[in-house]
Order: C-alpha cells, then sequence, then structure tokens
C-alpha cells in the first residue's frame, strides 16, 4: 500500500504538470492570437475597427488567464498537501494493519513452538493423558523458556484444571494459574465445538469420553486457541494447544492435557516488532495517543474495551512526497508567476497600442470622413448617409422622404477676391457654424467644398416640407456675418431635391437639388428654389444647345438683328440696339436670352463676344449717322484678354468708339466689381458711352447707379409693359427717369409696345424709346434700307421746305 500511496501521489501530480503546461500553451496561444490580430489590426491602417469590442474581448481574455493561473496554482498546491495528506493516512493504517497482523502472527509462531514440543508420542505419554513431573518440568518449563523464551506455561486437564505450571522455567506456585482459571476452563469448554480444519468439516474419531478431529490418514488434529491478555499487569499472548501423539495415533483414548502458554509484549518483543515493522519508538500505553505524530493500535481485548495500545511514531511519508516535490511545485508556480507577470505586461502594452490604435483609427476615419475646415462631413460621407437613408426609406416604404438642400453662398466668389482667402476660409468656417447651430440636430449638415454646402432631412411627406427647409437656411444665412472685422452680408441660393420622387440614387438627387439651385440663382439669388421634372428637361435642353453651340460658334452660324431705338423727341431712329440671332437647322430661332447664358457657362461666351464685336462694328461702318448699342457679357467684361482684343477690332474695323453704347446688367456689378469698373472706365477712355441695362429687375439698382457715371439707363421691359395698370410701377417710372436726369443719364424706356405705353413713358420724361411699337429687330439691311428712306423723305421735305 505504501507504494499503492506513493503511485497514487505521482499520477496526482502528473496530471497537474500537464494542465499546467495546458495553460501555459493556452495564455501562449491566446496572447500569440491576440498579436496576430494586433498586427492584422496595424495593417489595416486607417480602417475602422471595432476597437472598442475588441478591448474589451482583450480585457476579457487576459482576465480570464490571469484567473486561469491564479486557480490553477491553486489547485496544484491544494493536490500537493491533499495527496501529502493521503499518503500519510494511507500509510498510517497500512502501519495498523500491520502491527495488528504482527500480534496475529505471533501468537501462531508461539502456538507453532508450543506444538514442536508436545505432539509427540513421547510427550504425549508423559504428559498427555498423565504427568511425569520430571518430564514435564525438563521439556515443558525448561525448554519452552529456553527455546522460546515463553515466561509462564501451564498443563491444564482437559477440565482446565492446573496440573503443573513453570515461571521462566521454574516451577511456579499454583497461584500464579488463578488469574487465568475462569478464562482457561471457558476455554476448554469452547474447544471441542472446533470440528473444522481449513473450513471443511473434518472426521471426527470417538475417543472414551469425546470426539476427536482427525485427518484423512487417522492423525488426531490440534486443538488450540490464542489471545492478547493482561497479565500480572502487563500486556502478553496467551496460547493453548492440546497434546497428541505424532505416530501412534491410537494412545490418544479420551481428552488430552492442554499445554497453556503465555508470552509477554515486553521490551524484547516490542525490540522484535519495532525490528520487523519498521515502527519507531514502539512501547505500550494505557490510553490510545491523539498525537498526530504518533500511531498505534488497541490491544489486549477486555470485555469490550482495550486494556492498551501499542504506540509508535508515525511515519510521514507525505512530508517525504512534499519534500521531494516542493521544489518542482515552487517550479511550477514560479512559472506561472513569471508568465502572469510577462503577460500583464505584454497585455498593458497590448492594451495600450490596441487603445492608441483605435484613437489614430478614430482619428483617421474622422479626417477621411469630414472636410478639415468645417469638420462638417464630407462630400464622401454625405453621399453614403443619403445612400442609407433612401435605401432606408425605400426598403421599408412608409410616408418619410429625403430632402436634399444645396447651398451655395452669393457672394463667396466677392469675398474671396476682395477680402483674400483667408477671409474666404474664415466665412466658410462661420456660416459652417451657423447653419450647425441653426438647423435641428436631426438634420445631416455636410461641406462638398468651395462654398457649397448640403442639408440633408429625413422627415414625413407634407407639402411644406421643403418650403420649411428652405425658409430655415435662407433665414440662417440672411443675417450678416462678421469675417476679419468686416461685416458681410453673404446670402445664399439654395436648390432643393426630394427623395425618393427626384431620384433613389444619391448622385440624382444631388444633381437635381443642384438644378433647382442654378434655377434659383437665375431668379436673382438670395432664395430657394425646388426642383422640378421641368427643370430637368431645360437642363438637358441645355445640355444639347450647349453642344449645338460649340459647333455654331466655330462655324460662325449666327446673324445679327438690330432693334431701332427712337428719339421721344423727334420720334427718328438715333440708334439701334444689336442682337444675336441664331437659327439652328430644323429647330428654329432660340432666344439670346435662353443660349447666352450657356455660353456664359460653358466658357464660350468670349469667343462668341469677339464674333458679336467684328460683326457689328463693321455693319455699322455703313451707318455712320446712327448709334450702335451693343450688349456686353459679364464674361467678355472680366476676361483678361477683353480689351486688347477690342482695341484691335476698333482698329481693324475703324468703328467709331463714339458712336457706340454697350449695355451692361447689374449682374456685371455683382461680380468682381473693382475689375470691372476698371474695363468700364477704360471703355469710357476709348470713347464708348455705357448704358445700365434692364434697370430696375436687380434688387439694388440704385447703389450700382452710384457705383459707376452711366450714360444711360435702359428701364426694363417688365416695368413698362405694367405702367398701363400699375400705378406703382408709373411713379418708379418716373422716379427713375427723375433719378437720371440728376445724375446726368438718359432715360431710355425698352419693350414700348403699344401708343399708350409710348406716352406714358414720354410724359414721365424717357428720352429714348425701344420696342415692338416703333419696330421689331430687323435686318441690317432693313435698318440700311430705313435710313436710305428717311433721309430721302428727309431730303424731299427739305426740298419741299426749300
Ligand atoms: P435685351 O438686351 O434686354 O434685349 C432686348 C430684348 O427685348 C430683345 O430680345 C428684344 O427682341 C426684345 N424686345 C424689344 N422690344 C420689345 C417689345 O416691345 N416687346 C417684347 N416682348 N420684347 C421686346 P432678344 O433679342 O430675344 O434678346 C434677349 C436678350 O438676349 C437680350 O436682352 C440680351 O440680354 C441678350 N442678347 C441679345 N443679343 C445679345 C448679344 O449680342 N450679346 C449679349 N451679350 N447679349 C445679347
Ligand atoms: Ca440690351
Ligand atoms: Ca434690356
Amino acid at each position: 500500500m505504501p507504494y499503492g500511496c506513493r503511485a497514487a501521489g505521482l499520477a496526482s501530480f502528473a496530471s497537474l504538470r500537464l494542465t499546467g503546461e495546458d495553460l501555459a500553451a493556452i495564455v501562449t496561444i491566446s496572447f500569440g492570437d491576440l498579436d496576430m490580430r494586433w498586427i492584422t489590426a496595424v495593417r489595416r491602417g486607417s480602417q475602422h475597427m471595432m476597437a472598442g469590442l475588441r478591448l474589451r474581448s482583450t480585457g476579457l481574455l487576459a482576465a480570464a488567464a490571469v484567473a486561469t493561473l491564479i486557480l490553477l496554482s491553486a489547485v496544484m498546491l491544494y493536490a500537493f498537501i491533499r495527496s501529502a495528506a493521503v499518503a500519510d493516512a494511507l500509510d498510517r493504517s497500512d502501519k495498523q494493519k500491520l502491527a495488528a497482523h504482527y500480534l496475529d502472527q505471533s501468537t501462531s509462531t508461539v502456538i507453532n513452538q508450543q506444538k514442536a514440543q508436545v505432539t509427540w508420542d513421547e510427550g504425549f505419554v508423559a504428559a498427555g493423558l498423565t504427568l511425569d513431573t520430571d518430564w514435564a518440568d525438563q521439556n515443558l518449563g525448561g525448554y519452552l523458556w529456553n527455546e522460546f523464551a515463553l515466561d509462564h506455561n501451564f498443563l491444564v486437564t482437559p477440565d482446565g484444571e492446573l496440573l503443573r505450571g513453570w515461571t521462566r522455567g521454574k516451577q511456579a506456585p499454583l497461584a500464579k494459574f488463578d488469574p487465568l482459571k475462569g478464562k482457561i476452563k471457558r476455554i476448554m469448554a469452547t474447544l471441542p465445538s472446533n470440528r473444522h480444519v481449513l473450513g471443511t468439516a473434518a472426521s471426527l474419531k470417538p475417543l472414551d469420553d469425546t470426539v476427536w478431529p482427525v485427518d484423512e490418514t487417522g492423525r488426531p488434529l490440534s486443538r488450540w486457541y490464542g489471545e492478547q491478555i493482561e497479565f500480572d499487569g502487563k500486556p502478553a499472548l496467551l496460547t493453548v494447544l492440546s497434546l497428541l501423539p505424532d505416530a501412534s495415533h491410537n494412545l490418544l483414548t479420551r481428552s488430552p492435557n492442554h499445554l497453556v502458554s503465555v508470552r509477554y509484549i515486553d521490551a524484547r518483543f516490542l525490540n522484535e516488532m519495532s525490528d520487523a515493522l519498521l515502527l519507531k519508538q514502539l512501547h505500550f500505553r494505557r490510553e490510545p495517543s491523539s498525537n498526530d505524530a504518533l500511531n498505534n493500535i488497541p490491544v489486549v481485548p477486555n470485555e469490550g474495551s482495550h486494556a492498551g495500545y501499542l504506540v509508535w511514531n508515525a511515519g510521514r511519508p507525505g512530508d517525504t512526497i512534499f519534500e521531494a516535490t516542493l521544489p518542482l511545485l515552487v517550479v511550477v508556480v514560479l512559472y506561472c508567476l513569471v508568465l502572469l507577470v510577462v503577460g500583464a505586461i505584454a497585455l498593458r502594452r497590448l492594451l495600450a497600442a490596441s487603445r492608441e490604435l483605435a484613437v489614430r483609427e478614430a482619428q483617421a476615419k474622422h479626417v477621411s470622413m469630414h472636410d478639415h475646415m468645417s469638420n462638417l462631413p464630407n462630400r464622401a460621407h454625405f453621399q453614403r448617409r443619403l445612400s442609407e437613408q433612401l435605401e432606408s426609406i425605400t426598403d421599408v416604404p412608409d410616408d418619410r422622404v429625403v430632402l436634399v438642400a444645396f447651398i451655395d453662398l452669393d457672394r463667396f466668389k466677392d469675398v474671396n477676391d476682395t477680402l483674400g482667402h483667408k477671409a474666404g476660409d474664415d466665412l466658410i468656417k462661420v456660416v459652417a457654424k451657423r447653419l450647425r447651430r441653426g438647423l435641428p440636430e436631426s438634420d445631416f449638415l455636410s461641406r462638398l467644398g468651395g462654398d457649397e454646402f448640403v442639408v440633408m432631412r429625413v422627415t414625413r411627406r407634407h407639402p411644406s416640407a421643403m418650403r420649411k427647409l428652405g425658409c430655415q437656411i435662407t433665414r440662417i444665412l440672411s443675417k450678416p456675418a462678421y469675417v476679419l472685422g468686416q461685416e458681410l452680408r453673404i446670402g445664399a441660393s439654395i436648390g432643393i431635391s426630394t427623395g425618393p420622387d427626384h431620384g433613389t440614387d444619391p448622385g440624382e438627387l444631388l444633381r437635381h437639388a443642384d438644378i433647382a439651385l442654378y434655377q434659383a440663382k437665375q431668379l436673382g439669388r438670395g432664395r430657394w428654389c425646388a426642383f422640378t421634372p421641368a427643370m430637368d428637361e431645360h437642363v438637358q435642353a441645355r445640355r444639347e444647345i450647349e453642344l449645338e453651340l460649340r459647333k455654331a460658334i466655330s462655324e460662325e452660324r449666327f446673324d445679327i438683328a438690330y432693334q431701332p431705338i427712337i428719339s421721344a423727341r423727334s420720334e427718328k431712329m438715333v440708334s439701334v440696339e444689336a442682337l444675336l440671332r441664331w437659327d439652328i437647322p430644323g429647330k428654329g430661332m432660340i432666344s439670346p436670352g435662353f443660349f447666352v447664358p450657356i455660353a456664359e457657362q460653358t466658357g464660350q461666351m468670349v469667343q462668341l463676344g469677339l464674333w458679336i464685336l467684328r460683326r457689328v462694328f463693321q455693319d455699322h461702318q455703313a451707318w455712320p449717322g446712327l448709334g450702335l448699342s451693343v450688349n456686353l457679357s459679364p464674361v467678355q467684361i472680366v476676361s483678361n484678354t477683353f480689351m486688347n482684343n477690342l482695341r484691335t477690332i476698333v482698329a481693324e474695323t475703324g468703328v467709331n468708339p463714339r458712336r457706340v453704347t454697350f449695355e451692361i446688367t447689374e449682374g456685371v456689378l455683382l461680380d468682381r466689381t473693382d475689375q470691372v469698373l476698371e474695363v468700364l472706365s477704360d471703355l469710357r477712355d476709348m470713347g464708348f458711352r455705357i448704358a445700365l441695362d434692364d434697370f430696375g429687375t436687380g434688387y439694388s439698382s440704385l447703389a450700382y447707379l452710384r457705383s459707376f457715371r452711366f450714360d444711360k439707363i435702359k428701364i426694363d421691359q417688365s416695368f413698362v409693359q405694367n405702367i398701363e395698370n400699375d400705378l406703382d410701377a408709373l411713379k418708379i417710372l418716373k422716379a427713375v427717369v427723375a433719378l437720371g436726369k440728376s445724375l446726368q443719364m438718359d432715360v431710355v424706356a425698352e419693350g414700348v409696345e403699344t401708343l399708350l405705353q409710348r406716352q406714358l413713358v414720354v410724359a414721365a420724361g424717357c428720352q429714348e424709346i425701344q420696342g415692338y411699337f416703333y419696330s421689331r429687330p430687323v435686318s441690317r439691311a432693313e435698318i440700311s434700307k430705313r435710313l436710305e428712306t428717311s433721309i430721302r423723305s428727309q431730303t424731299i421735305g427739305l426740298a419741299r421746305a426749300a
């Protein structure tokens, strides 16, 4: 059993060590795995990842690893202590069994020693049935003490009556037997009941007074008994054995005498026992030991209790196992500790790196999705969000719509050009902040670039939804902004489209919002416009015209019509306005009001404008006495090459600048005011005259009148055509004429169609009149013809007068 115990101890240790390695492997794999994830994460660079989740799982894994290591160490320590304790307990019970067995064996030994001396014919004859005292003194009392150290020997009758006794080889007094008397009588009475040999019933031979067990050869078998007793106050072994013949079986005729022996469990006995069983400090004691360091077995049963105990120093194999394996345990625990510390350090670094990575990722993500100047989401971000929203409302159709408002600042270019880029940048920041603060949180605001912003709003379908958004933005941007200490009136034009009605694709919705924005600008800026499908058709048509225009310009497929301008006083044609005409084969006449803006926006107006100037200056050579008005596009004026080209054409055609008036609209003055005013004064210096066209259509016309001293003001046809019915229009007309007079500018009424209109504009004080009432725009030949006719009639008139 001690070997079994040690084996068990080793087996449990081996399994623990294996588990420890497993854990180390698991921990290494876990960290390795994290490393791989970290490296992968680094490789992914700025790609957005679930950094928070990873941090959490890393933390959990680390906590699990730490807990496992601690638990493992604890389990190992417990297993070591437990296996040592088990080994101790096993050793304890083994030793107890061995000791008990030794006592049993000792009893058997004594019986065997007796048997050698009392089982022979001679002995039987001398003491079995009768008593030869000399023989008995020598062969029983003396021999058994001398040879086997049996302390007391008694020869007793079958009834347990003492015949003769010996103590330490010498005849003993009869009283020595007294303490045993009762016990021996009881033993002798029970001995005949044992009729079995090795578990099987022996055959019984009848004697004179009893039956006796015999083997198959007829040899009588010994009857014996053994137990531990207390004798003379000392523990001892008591044995009882029948005297029998060994050869002449027939000598046994009646119940034989028995030999009773007592051997003390004394120091000598205990020494032998201690040597045989390797028990240290073996001794006898009355009381059992409660000390763990001592082991014991009860001896000398005494009516249910024990008269004493054999006690010895308990062996501690557990301590030995523990001591032998402790260094290994310490190594394993240290290994776990080191693993913990290294793991903790690695984990700290890993977490720090992971956290930093998460921060960098978040930054990179922010940078990649935001515009650095305004810190608003950028175009890509906006498009992604718009596409998500569109998907969500088309996936689950309900009454939600996505409004996209495209915002363009009206005077951003001015600010940039006049106050510099820094001011422009500041203005963008101010506008971004203002919009962000002014619009609800739920609106997605983004800067697409330049001065273009876009707002996405998801809302319930409602007729006033677009108006609400448009008005909100206009209101927010109508207040003045302060940039670099200057007060700026920014204002914005806004185009709004609605998804999914105007498109289910972000690009399409944005384009439609842009078309509506264009319309808003056309209508005079500072306003919002909702997209309609007709606008798209318009845009399509524009695109076609744009392509046609390119061809027409390169092939010079244009013509010029001239509309007479009549003097209010003389009612004579004093001048003509050159108006561009374009007849597309198959499509008919296209209005310059439609294609000129296209030419301007597509960068073709400069080239077209030069063709017009050359052509009208050439035509004008035929009408030296007539004034000529030519429309100038803003694009022409701001072109760097304009003045040089004009000088060349003037030189080529020989036109007299004093007869030529350039008509510009207030739109020219809207952008790049300084540069435009410079060009205008240069034109003035060359001798040309300048008229402000379409006066009254803009919203700050009077301010423009002060900024440059125009030669003429042309009152817009919309006013003229209203004066018949609208008293206010007439009042404004009169006020403008008065203003013109005070600024020494002639006032021309455009679009006069009826006699009444003519009378009213004349009454108001307009100096010149232009309109269908007098003439539609006509060909160059027609003007020449009319001039000739008028000269002829003048000549006739003069002749008549003469
Ligand atoms: P605009 O400069 O105001 O030209 C006058 C426009 O009014 C002309 O239209 C003319 O035909 C029209 N008109 C004249 N009298 C009457 C009238 O009694 N009733 C009505 N309903 N209309 C009248 P048009 O020729 O179609 O030109 C439209 C615009 O196109 C011009 O407006 C001008 O802004 C632009 N445009 C025309 N030719 C040129 C050009 O050679 N250069 C540039 N830059 N612009 C041009
Ligand atoms: Ca004009
Ligand atoms: Ca006009």
